[in-house]
């Protein structure tokens, strides 16, 4: 009999593009007690670049970064078909509706406004994985 996987403690690869050193270490600590395997960048650029060569299941996508900001970011990886159907997750310190609006247009699955709760997280990152 196969046994499967509970859903959302399967292991999956996590791309994190953030520039703040305190959230960076908080997505970190989230997500691999939530048994994932993680990678941060800090900038979009090293993000592309690095969605492009490794397979990443899911990517925490900060939209505040210095030079290409998450929205722009977002757009390259949806226009590129190496990395087109990979789930991004966008973090933003906007609250604002037209903000949350313009991140979905983008091509972001799902959404979360600055501070970010472990179960939050959890919640939104399980969705995604098992989608
Ligand atoms: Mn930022």
């Amino acid at each position: 009999m196969v046994q499967r996987f509970r859903k959302g403690l399967r292991m999956s690869k996590i791309l994190v593009i953030e520039d703040n050193r305190a959230n960076q270490r908080l997505f970190e600590d989230m997500l691999s007690h939530a048994g994932h395997d993680i990678v941060v960048v800090e900038d979009a650029l090293a993000g592309l670049e690095l969605a492009r060569s490794e397979n990443f299941d899911l990517i925490i996508m900060d939209i505040q970064l210095p030079g290409m900001d998450g929205i722009e970011a977002t757009r390259a990886l949806r226009s590129d078909p190496t990395t087109q159907d990979i789930a991004i997750l966008a973090i933003s310190a906007h609250a604002m509706r037209g903000d949350e609006e313009r991140i979905l247009a983008a091509g972001c699955d799902a959404y979360l406004s600055k501070p970010v709760r472990y179960r939050q997280l959890l919640d939104k990152t399980t969705e995604l994985l098992d989608k």
